[in-house]
């Protein structure tokens, strides 16, 4: 998506070689018109998948995913992080390693709001090792729900995620993926 590579070239902060800053518009401060061109952009994939749901991980996935489900006119759930007073039983839970962080998460989503009539586009902001969309997929088969696929803002295409939904043969659509943050760089592939 050459707007949203246009974003990153003139916003984006290559703080490593792993590690891409973009605050200024996806992790801190929102951009909600270049949010809605991703939205529009996701629902041109994914149209014809039948989808009933999307899902997603707090707090930066629920932007791109909110501007998509209201183009697919489906709801948005975004699995939660942190313990919640309120989000107390029947839950599913998977856990999530941050190779960033180097500590184990635990996410969880209420039962209420996805079963196996679902039809499931899992939508996240960034996809690195793929920890956290493996914790997501974990949720939507313990549904016993349908995987339309994945909608990624930036794929780091130099980590391994990409590689491990692929060769499980799941649709994994990025609008911007990423070769190289080499020498403070970004590269795209
Ligand atoms: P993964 O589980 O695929 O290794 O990492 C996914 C999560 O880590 C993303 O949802 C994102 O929050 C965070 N993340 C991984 N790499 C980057 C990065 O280069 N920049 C930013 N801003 N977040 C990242």
């Amino acid at each position: 998506m050459k707007l949203l590579k246009q974003k990153i070239l003139n916003e984006g902060k290559v703080l490593s070689d792993t590690v891409l800053k973009v605050d200024s518009f996806l992790n801190h401060q929102v951009d909600p018109q270049l949010m809605l061109n991703i939205g529009e952009t996701f629902t041109n994939l994914f149209s014809s998948e039948g989808i009933t749901k999307i899902l997603t991980l707090e707090s930066s996935g629920i932007a791109p995913s909110t501007m998509a489900g209201l183009k697919l006119r489906v709801p948005v759930i975004f699995a939660r992080k942190r313990k919640s007073l309120t989000l107390v039983d029947d839950l599913y839970s998977a856990n999530i390693y941050s190779f960033t962080k180097k500590e184990t998460n635990e996410i969880s989503v209420s039962k209420d709001y996805i079963s196996s009539n679902d039809t499931v586009l899992i939508i996240d902001d960034f996809l690195a090792n793929g920890q956290a969309a493996l914790g997501l997929l974990d949720i939507v088969e313990q549904a016993g729900a349908s995987l339309a696929g994945f909608g990624i803002v930036i794929e780091k295409g130099f980590q391994n995620g990409g590689n491990l939904l692929r060769e499980r043969g799941i649709r994994v659509e990025s609008l911007a993926n990423i070769a190289s943050l080499s020498n403070g760089k970004v590269t795209f592939k």
